[in-house]
């Protein structure tokens, strides 16, 4: 039979007649057909034996047997349906047993379509002229091609150079030799989707021989997710392995650093001096303090302490800070101002190191204003939070700036460490519990959110 290329053929109906209590095939009346060909529509009239073959014509009658393009009846079970096309015997049996079969196979074909089609990798067959032939619906969300403008490309269309000419190679030699060594392995190659862009894909292939003809279908999975946590995971572990230099380094520097600062500071008194040489120690006193700072920072980044937690108020603690910063902003001509929404319920945190978090932050904040300004400190329950601001008139941050900056080592200072906010990240979300958010407008100024979960059964 030649395909039928029309838009719709129109079904061939069939009725066969069965004696049969259970079903002669296992799905009946499922139309079924092949792209191209028309659909064949069967009816099973089955268990009809206890009919007598009058009963059985009404019975046909009633489903209207000129509506049938044809009638088997391999048991002979009604003989003469008038003008009804009428097949009967050894020849109706076979042509019974033929679409009982053809319609399991279809069905078969119907629910392997489905696995293939509802699967989330991309599924894609090539034929040896690298024509896409095969292409499901994870391959339309992943590569961003229906499957109508996919079907009949060339594979170019969605492996980039230069692994197009890499696939193109392998399946050249694949035909040549038959050896594959690529063959259920999985490959990493970069992918193209229907913008433009391109992404990383794990692929693997496998190959099919049908008449001769050679079929390689690829099995590809988005892998920019994957890709992306081992970037990360390589990123902790370069981290991890400069930690330990920085140990090691703050370790050898801290106890020469001690001397050298002590033995400036010694010097400085000393009455026999001049003016200029006593301006130089200073220098020098001042100097080895902000290493000594800085050595600090870094030990308290790679070996952070442990937290010991107790139910207490911040505001306390926040008027200390304050305090210590207090020359610092008059020095820089910083105006301090304290919102406060109300009295604040207990919290469980551990003084020491939210101390820790509030200098690194007004730090920070005095840093981005060099020119002076205003620095706001306020507080507030906001939901199951207690929460610390410390607003700024700074500078502020532009965007690739903030989307960095609690990223260890991250700085734009030229004396800074860049591990302020991230020893500040960790101490308020993995030793507290809480987070830390930032809000900048560049040239405007910058916020710094502390939130701390509030103790079980505080009010508020
Ligand atoms: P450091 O202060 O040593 O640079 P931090 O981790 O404390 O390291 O800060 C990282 C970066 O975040 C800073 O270099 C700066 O660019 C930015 N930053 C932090 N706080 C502020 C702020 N209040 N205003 C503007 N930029 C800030
Ligand atoms: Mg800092």
């Amino acid at each position: 039979m030649q395909p039928v290329m029309s838009e719709k053929p129109p079904p061939i109906r069939i009725a066969i007649i069965s004696s049969h209590e259970a079903p002669a095939c296992q799905v009946v009346s499922l139309p079924f057909s092949l792209e191209g060909y028309p659909p064949v529509e069967l009816e099973v009239f089955q268990g009809v034996a206890s009919l007598s073959p009058a009963e059985l014509r009404q019975v046909l009658k009633e489903r209207q047997p000129a509506g049938f393009d044809i009638i088997l009846d391999g048991e002979q079970l009604a003989p003469d349906l008038g003008e009804a096309p009428f097949v009967s015997g050894p020849q109706a049996r076979m042509l019974e047993a033929l679409l009982c079969q053809l319609q399991e196979l279809r069905q078969k074909q119907e629910i392997n379509a489905g696995i293939i089609n509802s699967a989330t990798d991309a599924i894609v067959t090539i034929n040896e002229d690298h024509i896409i032939i095969g292409y499901n619906q994870g391959a339309e969300q992943i590569l961003g091609y229906t499957r109508e403008e996919a079907l009949g490309q060339n594979l170019k269309l969605i492996i980039p150079p230069p692994h197009k000419e890499v696939h193109e190679q392998y399946v050249r030699r694949y035909v040549a030799t038959r050896q594959a060594h690529l063959i259920g392995k999985h490959v990493r190659l970069n992918a193209q989707r229907r913008d433009g862009t391109e992404f990383p894909m794990s692929i693997s292939f496998s190959v099919a021989e049908v008449r001769g003809n050679l079929y390689f279908t690829g099995v590809i999975r988005d892998i920019t997710e994957t890709k992306e946590m081992e970037d990360r995971l390589l990123q902790s572990e370069r981290l991890a392995a400069v930690g330990n230099t920085v140990t090691h380094i703050a370790h050898e520097i801290k106890n020469p650093l001690l001397i050298i600062g002590g033995f400036a500071r010694q010097l400085i008194k000393a009455t026999e001096l001049d003016d200029k040489a006593r301006q130089k120690l200073s220098i020098i006193a001042e100097e080895v303090g902000r290493l000594e700072g800085m050595v600090a920072e870094m030990r308290d980044f790679t070996r952070p302490s442990e937290s010991h937690k107790t139910l207490g108020r911040v505001e306390p603690l926040l008027a200390e800070v304050l305090e210590f910063f207090q020359e610092n902003f008059q020095e820089h001509h910083i105006q301090v101002k304290r919102q406060e929404d109300g009295p604040l319920p207990q919290v469980n945190f551990d003084p020491k190191q939210i101390r820790q978090v509030l200098i690194n932050l007004i730090k920070n904040a005095v840093e981005a204003m060099p020119r002076g300004g205003e620095l706001t400190v306020a507080t507030r329950v906001n939901g199951p939070d207690l929460e610390i601001s410390i607003t700024d008139t700074g500078e502020g941050m532009a965007p690739d700036v903030a989307a960095n900056i609690f990223q260890p080592y991250f700085t734009t200072k030229e004396k800074g460490t860049g591990l302020g906010l991230a020893i500040c990240n960790f101490i308020v979300k993995e030793q507290h519990g809480g987070c830390l958010l930032a809000d900048s407008t560049p040239g405007q100024g910058s916020t710094f959110t502390i939130r701390l979960p509030l103790a079980e059964g505080s009010p508020g």
